[in-house]
C-alpha cells in the first residue's frame, strides 16, 4: 500500500504513522511508556476526520481520566478545529452518564436523576443493606457504578437500543486499555460489533488498578476477542532520556507481561543524565533532599529568581517549578514534601484522587443549593449557599474556592454542575497552568510527564506496598513492580529516586530497607547522591544495592 502521506500524519514516525492509518476494524496498539500511543491516537482520530470524511460525530475516544479527555479534547481542537464540537471524548463514567441521561425511563429514573455521593451510599448502604440500589434509585439516585452498569443493563436487554448507539458512534478508541474492568468491557462489546472500529492503545505492564476490578486479562485477549484485528507495536521512546529508559526497562522486566517487549530511545533526546539516587535517614531528610535539588536545578534561585534565562553547566535552562513532579505509593507522604518544599519558598500543587464531594463542605453545599432558589448563574448560588453555610461548616470556604471554576464553566446549568462535580471534580483542584511543582501519587501519575521527576519512599513495605502482619499475594508485588515502571517512567529529562531508612507510618517510626526493585536498576545508570548534589561525577562501577 503507498505510505499515506498527509499533514496531520506528518508528526507521527513511520511505526505511528501506519498506526494512525489503518482504514478500519479492530486495532490493538501495543507500546511501552512515551511511545506516542496518545498522540498517535488524537492524530488518528483528526486524521479520519479531516482526511477520510468520517462525520465527527460518529467518533467516540474515551480516557481514563477527566483530565486526559480534556486534553485529548484540546489538542483535537488544535488539529481539527471547528469539527472537534462534534467529537465525544469521555472517561467511561461520563459516557455512562451520557447514556443514561438518553434513556433514564428505562432504568426508571428521571432526567434529573443525580449522582449520589459517598455518604449518602453510606446511609442507605446501613438502611437497607442489599436492599440498598432499590432505595437508591427510588429517589432518582444512582452511584458511582451504577454509571457504567445501568447503561450496560439497559443495553443488554435492548438490542435496538445496542443498534442505536453502535450508528452513531461507528469509531471508538480507548485509551488505556489495559487497566478496564469487568463492566466497562462489557460496555465496550456491545457498544462495538466484533467487525466494529474499534482502537484499544495500551500497555499491559502499565496495568496498575488490579485493586480497582481492573482486569489487564481483556487486553490480552483483545485479539481473540476480535480475531479480525490488526496488531501495531510501537517501540521508539520519545520521552526519557537513555539512562531513564534502559533503567525503567530492567525494572519491569523480571514480570513483564509483554513477552516481545523492546523498547529504544527515538535518538532525538536532549539530555541523558543518570538517575540520582539518594539515601534520607527519614522523610523529613528525603523531602529536604527533593527542595535542595530542586533549588539546585534551578539555578539556585527559587529564592529570589530573576535569573530565568540561566543556562548552567549541566545544561538545565528554562526549567520552571511546574517542570518538576514528586510522586509517591501514599498520599500520607505528602505532607513532609509539602512542608519541606513550602518552607524552601517552593509552590506546590497536589494532585489527589480524592473525590470533591468527599468533602464535608462540599457536601453540605450541594444540599444548601437546592435552599437557593432555582434561578441565576451557578456561580451566584454556590456564593449564596456557601455565605449560608459558613458559620456551621468552615470547610464550605475552602470548598467554594475549589469550586469555583467548575461553577463559572457551568453558566446556569445546576443539572451540569452537579454532575460534574460527582464524576471527576477530584482532579479540579490541580491548575495544569499554575507554575508550581506537582505532588502526585504514582496512581494520579498515569499517562503525564515531566522533566524532572523526583519518586520517593523507594522502600521495602512502601514500594512494594505491605500492611504489617500481611503476606501479599504475588500478583500484588508484580502490580507494585509496575507502579514503579510507571513512576519511573513519567521523567523526561531527570529522574530521582530515594528512599529513607526511617519513616513514621499508622502512628509509628519503623526502620525499612530500600526496595528491591531498585536491586533491578543498574548501577551503570545511576549516580548516588549525598548531602549536596554533585554535578557530573562519574558513576560507580559497583552494584549499588
Ligand atoms: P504513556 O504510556 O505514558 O501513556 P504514550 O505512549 O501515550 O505514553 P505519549 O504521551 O503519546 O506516549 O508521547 C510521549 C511524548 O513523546 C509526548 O511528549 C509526545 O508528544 C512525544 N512524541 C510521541 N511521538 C512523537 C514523534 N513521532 N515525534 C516527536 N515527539 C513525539
Ligand atoms: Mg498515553
Amino acid at each position: 500500500a503507498p505510505e499515506p502521506t498527509g499533514t496531520l500524519l506528518d508528526g507521527l514516525d513511520p511505526d505511528q504513522r501506519a498506526a494512525a492509518a489503518v482504514p478500519g476494524g479492530p486495532l490493538l496498539i501495543i507500546a511501552g511508556p512515551g511511545t506516542g500511543k496518545t498522540r498517535t491516537l488524537t492524530h488518528r482520530i483528526a486524521h479520519l476526520v479531516t482526511e477520510r470524511g468520517v462525520p465527527a460525530n460518529q467518533c467516540l475516544a474515551i480516557t481514563f481520566t477527566r483530565r486526559a479527555a480534556e486534553e485529548m479534547t484540546e489538542r483535537l481542537a488544535t488539529l481539527v478545529g471547528e469539527q472537534a464540537r462534534d467529537l465525544t471524548v469521555a472517561t467511561f463514567h461520563a459516557l455512562g452518564v451520557r447514556i443514561l441521561r438518553e434513556h433514564h425511563a428505562k432504568a426508571g429514573l428521571t432526567a434529573e436523576f443525580a449522582i449520589a455521593d459517598e455518604q449518602q451510599c453510606e446511609q442507605l448502604r446501613a438502611e437497607h443493606g442489599e436492599l440498598y440500589k432499590k432505595h437508591l434509585h427510588e429517589q432518582d439516585l444512582v452511584d458511582f457504578d451504577d454509571l457504567v452498569e445501568l447503561p450496560v443493563h439497559l443495553l443488554s436487554a435492548d438490542p435496538e437500543l445496542v443498534e442505536h448507539y453502535r450508528r452513531r458512534w461507528q469509531w471508538i478508541s480507548v485509551d488505556e486499555y489495559q487497566d478496564v474492568d469487568e463492566t466497562q468491557y462489557q460496555l465496550l462489546r456491545l457498544l462495538s460489533p466484533a467487525h466494529g472500529n474499534l482502537t484499544a492503545i495500551g500497555d499491559p505492564d502499565q496495568a496498575i488498578y488490579r485493586f480497582r476490578g481492573a482486569d489487564v486479562g481483556f487486553f490480552l485477549r483483545f485479539t481473540e476477542d476480535y480475531p479480525a484485528a490488526h496488531r501495531v507495536q510501537l517501540t521508539r521512546n520519545y520521552r526519557s532520556g537513555k539512562h531513564i529508559l534502559a533503567a525503567a526497562v530492567q525494572a519491569i522486566t523480571p514480570t513483564t507481561l509483554v513477552a516481545d517487549r523492546a523498547l529504544h530511545p527515538a535518538g532525538s533526546h536532549p539530555e541523558h543524565a543518570l538517575i540520582g539516587l539518594h539515601h534520607a535517614v527519614d522523610e523529613q531528610a528525603e523531602a529536604a533532599f527533593v527542595a535542595r535539588t530542586i533549588d539546585q536545578l534551578l539555578g539556585g534561585s527559587s529564592f529570589h529568581s530573576l535569573d530565568t534565562g540561566r543556562v548552567d553547566s549541566d545544561g538545565t535552562q528554562g526549567l520552571s517549578f511546574d517542570d518538576f513532579a514528586v510522586l509517591y505509593r501514599t498520599s500520607a507522604q505528602a505532607r513532609a514534601l509539602t512542608e519541606a518544599l513550602t518552607r524552601a519558598g517552593i509552590p506546590v500543587q497536589k494532585r489527589s484522587h480524592d473525590r470533591l464531594t468527599d468533602r464535608s463542605g462540599v457536601r453540605r453545599l450541594l444540599r444548601e443549593l437546592d435552599l437557593v432558589g432555582t434561578t441565576g448563574t451557578v456561580r451566584d448560588r454556590v456564593r449564596q449557599a456557601a455565605k449560608a453555610i459558613a458559620d456551621i461548616d468552615e470547610d464550605a470556604y475552602t470548598a467554594l474556592e475549589l469550586l469555583m471554576p467548575l461553577a463559572e464553566r457551568c453558566g446556569e446549568d445546576l443539572d451540569q454542575f452537579r454532575t460534574e462535580l460527582s464524576l471527576g471534580a477530584e482532579v479540579d483542584t490541580w491548575d495544569p497552568r499554575a507554575d508550581r511543582v506537582s505532588l502526585l501519587t504514582l496512581h494520579a501519575s498515569k499517562g503525564l510527564e515531566f522533566p524532572v521527576v523526583f519518586l520517593v519512599g523507594c522502600e521495602d513495605g512502601l514500594l512494594p506496598m505491605r500492611w504489617p502482619g500481611e503476606q501479599p499475594e504475588p500478583e500484588q508485588v508484580n502490580e507494585e513492580r509496575r507502579l514503579f515502571f510507571v513512576g519511573m517512567t513519567r521523567a523526561q529529562r531527570h529522574l530521582y529516586l530515594s528512599h529513607a531508612a526511617e519513616r513514621s507510618r499508622h502512628g509509628a517510626t519503623r526502620k525499612a530497607a530500600p526496595s528491591p526493585f531498585l536491586t533491578d536498576v543498574g548501577a551503570e545508570h545511576c549516580e548516588r547522591l549525598g548531602e549536596a548534589v554533585p554535578r557530573r561525577r562519574k558513576p560507580k562501577q559497583e552494584r549499588l544495592f
